[in-house]
């Protein structure tokens, strides 16, 4: 059988063809799916999409009208697909629940201590012979107090960093993680974390409960100094009512792996283009701001796990057999 790959980078289309020889082949698209590219289906039933694939129900009929029957997706996150249009249409949605969260974890600790070291500023200086120190003072993050929102594997990973930091940790979950009790994490309401830490990271999955979890009241209420890092989904934190703090002045660093009007914008080169997202392009001019485009997962751990489940995912559906990275819709 032929299986449609969409959204696969140039790194990554090696490494895919070589995960499926002797199954299946496969077919590897550079493009995105969207309402536009879904028809590219027609014929294909199995087709693995990648995380910022946009599987709305219109999309989903366009496919399931194809003839597709299963979509391997190849993310962890899954709240780019509307579960329930694809259970109606009989659709097999299989994701990626594990791969190395230490990927994830030490981008955002990347982010942390990019912008509390101010490394891009201070690297665009000496590019341009400017070896000035003025605005390159960060802080010590030993001593200093972390709050992370979602302990679960990557928030777990991330924590363990902080602990080697010797930070005070904070936690905030629906359920305590032990390995986090264990670090010394104190487990406190969202609002004594936001008030406390000096460093705020969110880890928890985007879904109608934790969507704009970090809201206006949430920003404001958070230290004026403050670092803020999302490497999760950018629809965790409301974007204008971020940038109109940053505007008053606040926050000693932001940055933002995720964002959340990044579909056909991130993993795209829109360089030669007018920028028509003006949150965007206010966000990006903050100097104590840094955007990366969803690249926290892109290592060749993460990337290689993820394609080898993706094959398993495959293998299991073609064979019948029953998998937990099988998704049902749920109502949270
Ligand atoms: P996980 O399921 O192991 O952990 C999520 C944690 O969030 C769990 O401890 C869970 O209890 C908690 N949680 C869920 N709903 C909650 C709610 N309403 N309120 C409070 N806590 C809640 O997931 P993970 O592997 O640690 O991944 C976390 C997120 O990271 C993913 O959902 C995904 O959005 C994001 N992610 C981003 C990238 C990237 O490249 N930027 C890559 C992978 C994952």
């Amino acid at each position: 059988m032929e299986i449609l790959a969409f959204g696969v980078q140039a790194d990554e289309k090696p490494l895919m063809e070589k995960a499926f020889a002797g199954h299946h082949d496969v077919r590897c698209l550079s493009v995105f799916l969207t309402e536009d590219t879904a028809p590219i289906a027609a014929g294909y039933e199995i087709v693995s999409t990648s995380v910022n694939a946009s599987l709305d129900h219109r999309v989903l009929q366009t496919l399931a009208a194809g003839g597709t029957q299963m979509i391997a997706q190849r993310s962890t996150g899954f709240n780019n697909i509307d579960l329930e249009v694809a259970e109606r249409l009989g659709l097999t949605v299989a994701r990626v629940s594990y791969y190395s969260p230490y990927s994830v974890a030490e981008f955002a600790w990347t982010l942390a201590l990019a912008v509390n070291r101010r490394i891009v500023r201070a690297s665009n200086r000496t590019r341009d012979f400017d070896f000035r120190l003025d605005g390159l003072m960060g802080r010590d993050l030993r001593g200093r107090t972390v709050g992370v929102l979602g302990t679960g594997k990557i928030g777990e990973a991330f924590t363990r960093i902080a602990h080697g930091f010797g930070m005070n940790l904070l936690g905030w979950d629906v359920a305590e993680n032990p390995a986090c009790v264990d670090l010394g994490m104190k487990y406190v309401e969202k609002e004594r974390l936001l008030a406390e830490a000096d460093l705020v990271s969110l880890h928890v999955p985007l879904l109608p409960s934790t969507r704009h979890l970090i809201d206006a009241a949430a920003l404001r209420s958070m230290k004026d100094d403050a670092i803020l890092v999302n490497s999760s989904r950018g629809g965790l934190i409301d974007t204008e009512a971020l940038v109109a703090e940053l505007r008053a002045g606040r926050f000693a660093g932001v940055g933002l792996d995720v964002y959340e009007a990044e579909a056909g914008l991130f993993f795209l080169d829109k360089s030669l283009e007018v920028v028509e997202d003006d949150t965007l392009a206010r966000l990006v001019t903050f100097p104590n701001v840094v955007v990366t485009s969803h690249q926290a997962y892109y290592t060749e751990d993460a990337v290689g796990q993820i394609i080898d489940t993706t094959v398993r995912n495959v293998l299991d559906y073609t064979a019948g057999r029953r998998s937990e990275n099988v998704l049902v819709p749920r109502v949270s």
